[in-house]
C-alpha cells in the first residue's frame, strides 16, 4: 500500500471533514429529476467529486488525470464521485462519445456506484435532466432583477464589453423591467425568434475588473437537436451558468477544474448565491429559495500538459480527420482508448497521475514518466518471452551428428524472472532448439568491434535457456549481406543442466527455434511528435510530425507469445513491453504493439 503524496486538495478537504462544513448540507428538491433525488438519500457528511466531460470526443490522457484525481479523492477520503455529462451544448455533442467516455472511466479503474443504506446507487448523471431547473432559475433571477434580455448584436455586445483597460458600457436593453424581461424570455423559448437574435445576461456589472462579470450571457437561443432531449428546447444555458448549477443540484462539495476556469469562479459563486436568495415581488408572490447553503465551492489545478502530446480535442480530431493517424485509437494517439491499445495499463496510467500529482503552477511533464510508470507496473507481471525482430538464420552445422537428425530438444525459461515468496509462479514457457534458430542480425559480426562479445567467428556464445554455441563464419549473398550465420553446438551445455557452467560465455543472446517460432507482425511506434511541446504558442503542430512514428516489421516470436491472448501485455527480453494487438491480433496470426523500451530514450 503506497503512502498517498499530500497535495493542497486533500488539504482542503481533510479541512473540511475535519470542521464538518459539508455536514449541514440539506436537499434541495428539483422539480422532476429522479437523478437529483437519489443523492437526497446519501451521508451528507461525505465528501462529493464530480468528473463532467462535455461528450463532444474521446478522452485523453488529460482527461485521465481529472478522472483519476475526483475518482480518486472519493475514493481515498470515503465520498462519492458523480459521472455526470456536461451536455448543455447540443451542437457537437453525440452518444457515441457519451458510450466511449463511460468505456473509459471504466477501463480506468474506476465506477459511479455506490452503496447506502444497503443500497446500490448510481451516479451517473445528465445536465440535461437539469433544463427545467436551469430554465426556472434563469426565471427567478430575471424576476428578482439579477438577468436582462439583450438585444444588441454580438458585434454590439462584443464592443460593449470592453476589455481590461476599459470599463464596459451598459446595453441600451439593461433597464427592461423584469415583466418585459420575463415576455421576451419566454418568447425566446417558443421559439418566437431566430438563433442569436438575442441573449438572457446576468446584470451584475459592466465595470469590473473581471471581464467574465460583465454581464455574461446565460442562455441563447440554438435551433439544435440535443442528443438526448431532441428538439424539445431551442434555447440552451451557457455553460458558465449551468456548471455551478449542476454541481448544486448534485450537493457537489469540493467542484475541481483546470486553471483557465479561476476567472470565472467568482460568476460560479455569483449564480450560487443569487440562487439562494428570496424575493416577494410586488405581487405578493414569493420567488426564489432555489438552492441552499452550503453550496459547492470550486477549486482550480493545474492542467496536464505533456511533452510530444497534444491534447486539445480539435486537432487530434484534425488527426483523425485528415488521416494522420488510423483512428481516435491509435497507439500514437494520447486518447485513452489510443493509450489502451498501444498496451498501457489503468494501473500504470494511475499511478503516472498520482506520481504528477496536483498543483496551481501550469508546467509540462516528460513523457518518460508515463513510460516509467508502465515499466513500474509491468515489471512484476508481464511474462517474459523471447522475440527475434530482426532476424538472420543461424544453422548448428554438427547438429546432426551430436543430437540426430530432425531431433528438436525441449527447452524452458521461466515466464517471471522474480515471484513474491507467498505466490504461485507462473508454468514455465516451453520452446525448442533444433538445427536452425533465428538470431538478431546485430548479434553476429564478421569483424568484431572492440568490446564485442556476441558471435564473431571463434567465439562462444549462450543462446539464452538453450546450449553454448560456438561460431564458425557466415554464408552471403551477392551483395556481401549476411544470409546465414553457421556455429557449432558444444555438447552437454543445456541451461538448467549439471554442465551448463562447464563452458564461460560472456554473452547470452536471444533467439528463436525456426522449428517452433511463428512468424508475427510486430508494429514499432514512436513519438508522433519531434517537438517537446508540439502546439506551443500557436505553433503549427503538423509541422512537427515524426516521420518515423510508426514501422511495421516482421519478426520470430516463441510458441508462448504467439498463444498469446489479444491485449495480454509481455515483456520481449531485451527489447522492452508489447502487447497483443487488441484489434488485429489473432491466434496463428500474432500481431503486436510496442508499448515503451526498456530504458528510456529514443527508441531504435
Ligand atoms: P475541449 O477540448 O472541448 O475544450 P475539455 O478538454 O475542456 O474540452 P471536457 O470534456 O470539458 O474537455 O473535460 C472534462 C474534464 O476534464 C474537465 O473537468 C477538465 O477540466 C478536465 N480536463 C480536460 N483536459 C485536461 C488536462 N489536460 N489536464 C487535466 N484535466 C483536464
Ligand atoms: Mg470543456
Ligand atoms: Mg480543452
Amino acid at each position: 500500500e503506497s503512502v498517498k503524496p499530500s497535495n493542497f486538495l486533500r488539504g482542503i478537504i481533510e479541512r473540511d471533514l475535519a470542521a464538518g462544513t459539508h455536514a449541514q448540507r440539506r436537499f434541495a428538491g428539483t422539480p422532476g429529476d429522479a437523478a437529483h433525488h437519489q443523492t437526497g438519500v446519501l451521508d451528507p457528511a461525505r465528501i462529493r467529486t464530480r468528473f463532467p466531460p462535455e461528450p463532444n470526443g474521446y478522452l485523453h490522457v488529460g482527461h485521465a488525470k481529472s478522472i483519476c484525481l475526483n475518482f480518486g479523492l472519493a475514493r481515498d477520503y470515503g465520498g462519492v464521485c458523480h459521472m455526470r455529462f456536461d451536455d448543455t451544448n447540443p451542437e457537437k455533442e453525440e452518444q457515441e462519445y457519451v458510450d466511449s467516455i463511460l468505456d473509459a472511466v471504466k477501463w480506468l479503474g474506476f465506477g459511479w456506484d455506490s452503496e447506502f443504506g444497503g443500497e446500490r446507487v448510481s451516479h451517473l448523471y445528465y445536465a440535461s435532466n437539469y433544463f427545467d431547473f436551469m430554465y426556472a432559475a434563469a426565471e427567478f433571477l430575471i424576476e428578482a432583477g439579477h438577468a436582462y434580455v439583450d438585444e444588441q448584436t454580438p458585434e454590439q455586445m462584443r464592443a460593449n464589453r470592453g476589455d481590461f483597460s476599459t470599463p464596459g458600457t451598459d446595453s441600451p436593453f439593461r433597464a427592461r423591467t423584469p415583466a418585459e424581461n420575463l415576455a421576451r424570455f419566454r418568447e425566446m423559448r417558443d421559439g418566437k425568434h431566430p438563433d442569436g437574435a438575442m441573449v438572457l445576461r446576468a446584470k451584475i456589472d459592466m465595470a469590473s475588473p473581471n471581464i467574465n462579470l460583465r454581464d455574461p450571457a446565460i442562455y441563447r437561443i440554438k435551433r439544435a437537436t440535443h442528443h438526448r432531449t431532441g428538439d424539445r428546447w431551442c434555447i440552451y444555458p451557457m455553460y458558465t451558468f449551468a456548471h455551478p448549477i449542476e454541481d448544486a443540484l448534485e450537493n457537489i462539495t469540493h467542484s475541481i477544474c483546470t486553471l483557465e476556469f479561476e476567472d470565472q469562479r467568482p460568476f460560479y459563486d455569483w449564480v450560487l448565491e443569487r440562487l439562494t436568495e428570496s424575493h416577494t415581488l410586488p405581487d405578493g408572490r414569493v420567488v426564489g429559495g432555489l438552492l441552499a447553503h452550503p453550496l459547492p465551492r470550486q477549486y482550480e489545478f493545474a492542467r496536464l500538459n505533456l511533452t510530444y502530446v497534444i491534447t486539445s480535442k480539435r486537432k487530434l480530431k484534425q488527426l483523425v480527420d485528415e488521416g494522420i493517424v488510423s483512428g481516435w485509437d491509435d497507439p500514437r494517439m494520447p486518447t485513452i482508448v489510443g493509450l489502451r491499445r498501444r498496451g498501457y495499463t489503468p494501473e500504470a496510467i494511475q499511478l503516472f497521475a498520482e506520481r504528477i500529482g496536483v498543483s496551481k503552477a501550469d508546467s509540462w511533464i516528460d513523457y518518460s514518466t508515463l513510460d516509467i510508470a508502465l515499466r513500474d507496473d509491468l515489471e512484476g507481471k508481464a511474462h517474459r518471452g523471447m522475440a527475434v525482430l530482426d532476424p538472420v538464420r543461424l544453422v548448428l552445422t554438427n547438429w546432426d551428428d551430436v543430437m540426430g537428425a530432425g531431433h528438436l530438444e525441449p527447452c524452458s525459461l521461466p515466464a517471471l524472472p522474480h515471484v513474491a515468496e507467498d505466490q504461485q509462479p507462473p508454468p514455465a514457457r516451453q520452446f525448442t532448439i533444433g538445427r536452425e534458430v533465428w538470431i538478431e542480425r546485430e548479434d553476429f559480426e564478421e569483424v568484431p568491434p572492440k568490446g564485442y562479445k556476441r558471435l564473431f567467428p571463434g567465439n562462444k556464445v549462450r543462446l539464452k535457456g538453450g546450449y553454448v554455441i560456438e561460431c564458425s563464419g557466415c554464408e552471403k549473398d551477392a551483395d556481401g549481406r549476411v544470409t546465414t550465420v553457421l556455429a557449432t553446438l558444444v555438447p552437454d551445455t543445456k541451461s538448467g543442466t549439471p554442465g551448463a557452467d562447464s563452458v564461460k560465455v560472456k554473452a547470452a543472446i536471444t533467439w528463436v527455434g525456426v522449428a517452433d517460432g511463428v512468424a508475427a507482425e510486430v508494429r514499432l511506434f514512436d513519438r508522433l511528435f519531434t517537438e517537446a511541446q508540439p502546439d506551443a504558442g500557436g505553433r503549427d503542430f503538423k509541422a512537427s510530425l515524426n516521420p518515423a512514428s510508426r514501422r511495421v516489421i516482421t519478426a520470430y516470436v516463441e510458441p508462448s507469445l504467439a498463444a498469446a491472448q489479444p491485449d495480454q501485455k509481455f515483456q520481449f527480453e531485451r527489447f522492452g513491453y508489447f502487447v497483443a494487438d487488441r484489434v488485429d491480433h489473432a491466434p496463428g496470426r500474432p500481431v503486436f504493439n510496442r508499448i515503451t523500451g526498456l530504458k528510456d530514450g529514443w527508441a531504435k
